[in-house]
């Protein structure tokens, strides 16, 4: 279940907190936004610890920001196929925990998986999430910082993204997570094609073959799945990338806006 990893070379940062949301029940909505008539949907689960408060800011941005991924991959396919967004793209979700449990309360991970395996175990049995689920892609958001070296990103049908990338969205201050030190601003778009990569990761998208392992004269490297995150939304999906998306259960037709909507500052 929880075994398979991932990893990406990108660099999640972090802070966070305002207020409420009781830990619901379970709600798994089966019907698509938007016009699709597909099931197959992407969630979005931002999970708020315990001693941090909810930030309307954050939730808000987070849909923002996945309005604008769904047409940015359309746009990208060029064969109007986008993925479909839950019905409730945002789920608020309160955990048992406080912020840094994620990444100290030991478990029978390896040391880098520690974040990885605490907060998503916590976050599927929150919202019966899980990898490979047929019908749905899992992205979990926590307000909570990885230590140094502890992995985020995404794979098989799930993404998990730390506090960084939440403050990164609404333009807070993000922190290295192994000097403390505060980062230089990369700007809001920066941070929705962060998520951008780690959705293709969890669509199933590798790096480019051309990037990784090893990087040669060929490689593509403003495809949002390997650089083009940083450059975002001036990125693209490499014509084996798009062929392997127009394959997936997760890609129909869909009605959208034609513009690339602005997520923020
Ligand atoms: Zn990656």
């Amino acid at each position: 279940m929880r075994r398979l990893l991932i990893v990406l070379p990108i660099t999640l940062l972090a802070l966070g907190a305002c207020q409420d949301h009781p830990t619901s029940p379970v709600v798994r909505p089966l019907e698509s936004r938007g016009g699709s008539s597909n099931t197959n949907v992407v969630h979005v689960i931002y999970l708020v610890p315990s001693d941090r408060s909810v930030q309307k800011g954050y939730e808000k941005r987070l849909k923002r920001a996945m309005e604008n991924l769904q047409i940015w991959y359309r746009n990208a396919l060029g064969t109007g196929e986008s993925f479909s967004l839950a019905k409730r793209i945002v789920q608020v979700y309160r955990t048992p925990h406080t912020a840094s449990w994620y990444a100290t309360q030991p478990n029978d991970c390896s040391a880098t998986l520690i974040f990885w395996c605490n907060t998503l175990d916590e976050g599927f049995a929150l919202t019966r999430g899980m990898f490979n689920d047929p019908h749905n892609i899992w992205v979990f958001y926590i307000d909570s910082d990885p230590a140094c070296g502890q992995a985020v990103g995404g794979t098989s049908g799930v993404a998990l993204l730390p506090a960084n990338d939440l403050r990164g969205l609404v333009g807070q201050t993000t922190s290295n997570v192994c000097t403390g030190a505060p980062e230089p601003d990369q700007g809001v778009n920066r941070w929705v094609g962060g998520l951008g990569h780690e959705l293709g990761h969890a669509f199933g998208l590798p790096h480019p073959a051309e990037c990784d392992p090893v990087q040669t004269a060929s490689c593509p490297l403003q495809s949002i799945m390997w650089f083009g995150y940083l450059t975002y939304p001036d990125a693209f999906l490499t014509d084996d990338e798009k062929t392997f998306l127009e394959a997936s259960p997760f890609f129909a037709p869909i009605h959208l806006p034609t513009k690339l909507p602005t997520v923020g500052r």
